[in-house]
């Protein structure tokens, strides 16, 4: 069946676009969250949408389930062939489409680069706003699957925000547009459906966005704090004085240190913590602003407000922030970022609880997150070569999710549910819930073929399923 399937998928996308067997198909039997793994059968890598249509029809006919792939970045397993089967892997379908600046629009193909949308209009004076850390390197494709957020959300919005139209290929292989170029749509919001249904609706292959006008003003600080609880005390603060800033994020002491190690930008290794806070606008009032913020952080126990005083800098200590999981990675040999969100509030108590959890489970905890949206991203620093830390680190990243919850917040803020948090599924929804949102998903996903085995719990625990199988492959 595997001969005939990959013969054929051979003939409709060309020799050099499948992979098979276990050499050519390894760096795709997990994503970046690397604790589960599974190999696929095969690996298909489409031009076009034609050719995604073939493939799943293929698939189809074998009986067998398939995944799309965009960068693999996802952080919660949603890119994992996890029963097995067809990736298809959309990361050869990049090129823009169409930039319409009269309306503001832009179509790329779904494995188009988050940044080469910007990088695309930049020059004339665009952006397209939602700006994962991840973004130079994840899809638009996969940020429509995970509805992502970024640094830039807390004013810009997230994906479904800006995402107005895609083409997808269903599960049945049929060719669809949902929504397009204009603002609003009679009947229902097909395309805000398929944002953020991590790829359990069919292939995304081209996208359709709002793009914005880059802000004509910025003022970028770097507010460093002796402890976590004046920092976080302070982004409450600062929203709550009536200042919306365009990004307000923190970094922990241990984060800190490897950026610093990393990148050489300057951070003071021994603060407690570092909040960025950025302000955009017109170029009147914004210095008016940003004294605001600076005295608010220095209010709350801040020892020094330092500006980015050029673009030069500014990129710098952007990078460094976007770059954080990645320098995190010279901490130990793996790492696995938790994404819960809680109301900004509870931010004090709730990493509090987090340190207690990391002391709890012997583990080394840091953090890096999107303060001002409430978005924790509590980074579990492990040896993924060790089974008994790995269920330590289960455990405690169990622990950090029912923290969120039980602090009146949810189980993830914009990585998605994927395989890793099923689990969890039902501390937050109900049984009927569930079931309405299954229902929702066999409208268009009824033979279950189309990336099987994620979001929605099973009467067997996930972490059960995944442990047994682990203990099989160490
Ligand atoms: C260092 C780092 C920083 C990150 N920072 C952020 C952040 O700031 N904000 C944030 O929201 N996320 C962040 N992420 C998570 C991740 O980058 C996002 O979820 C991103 O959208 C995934 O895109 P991808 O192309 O890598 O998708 P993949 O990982 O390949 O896939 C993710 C999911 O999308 C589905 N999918 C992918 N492409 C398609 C398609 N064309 N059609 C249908 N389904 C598809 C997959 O099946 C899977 O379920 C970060 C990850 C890393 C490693």
């Amino acid at each position: 069946m595997i001969e005939r399937l990959v013969n054929d998928l051979r003939a409709v996308c060309g020799a050099d676009a499948v992979l098979a067997g276990r050499d050519e198909t390894l760096v795709y039997d997990c994503d970046a969250y690397t604790i589960d793994k599974h190999l696929p059968q095969v690996v298909v890598l489409p031009r076009s949408t034609e050719q995604v249509s073939r493939v799943v029809q293929l698939a189809r006919r074998e009986g067998m389930p398939f995944v799309a792939r965009g960068a693999g970045t996802g952080l919660s397993g949603g890119a994992l062939a996890r029963q097995g089967g067809v990736i298809i892997a959309l990361t050869r379908m990049k090129r823009i489409l169409e930039i319409d600046l009269r309306n503001r629009r832009i179509t790329a193909e779904a494995g188009a680069v988050n940044l080469a949308l910007t990088r695309a209009v930049s020059e004339r004076g665009y952006q397209y706003a939602p700006d994962p850390s991840s973004q130079s390197a994840c899809t638009i494709g996969g940020n429509v699957a995970e509805n992502s957020g970024g640094p830039h959300t807390l004013k810009y919005g997230v994906t479904v925000n800006h995402v107005l139209g895609v083409k997808i290929v269903l599960p049945d292989g049929e060719i669809v547009q949902l929504g397009g170029k204009a603002a609003e749509r009679p009947g229902y919001d097909l395309t805000g459906i398929v944002c953020g249904s991590e790829g359990t609706f069919g292939v995304v292959t081209e996208v359709t966005a709002r793009l914005v006008r880059q802000p004509p003003a910025v003022r970028t600080m770097l507010a460093v704090f002796n402890s976590v609880d004046d920092a976080t005390n302070t982004v409450s603060g600062i929203i709550a004085a009536g200042i919306v800033p365009a990004a307000l994020e923190m970094m922990d002491q241990l984060v800190i240190q490897a950026v610093e190690a990393a990148f050489k930008f300057g951070f003071p290794t021994d603060a407690g913590a570092c909040l960025i806070v950025e302000l955009d606008g017109l170029e009147a009032g914004l210095d008016r602003q940003a004294e605001r913020a600076r005295a608010l952080c220095m209010a709350h126990g801040a020892r020094e407000v330092r500006s980015a005083a050029t673009t030069a800098e500014r990129t710098a200590l952007w990078m460094a922030r976007k770059k954080a999981i990645g320098a995190a990675g010279r901490l130990a040999p793996s790492n696995c970022t938790q994404d819960g969100v809680i109301p900004r509030t509870k931010l004090p108590q709730v990493l509090r609880e987090i340190a207690e959890i990391g002391r709890r489970h012997r583990l080394r905890i840091c953090n890096v997150f999107h303060a001002g949206d409430g978005n924790l991203h509590p980074v579990l620093l492990f040896d993924e070569r060790d089974p008994e830390e790995v269920k330590r680190v289960l455990a405690a990243g169990s622990a950090i999710l029912q923290a969120c919850v039980d602090a009146g917040g949810s189980i993830t803020g914009e990585h998605g549910i994927g395989v890793e948090k099923i689990d969890h599924m039902r501390s937050i929804f109900s049984e009927t819930d569930l079931e309405v949102m299954s229902r929702l998903k066999q409208v268009f996903n009824p033979e279950e073929l189309c990336n099987p085995g994620k979001i929605f719990p099973t009467s067997k625990g996930c972490v059960e399923v995944m442990l047994k199988a682990r203990s099989v492959a160490l």
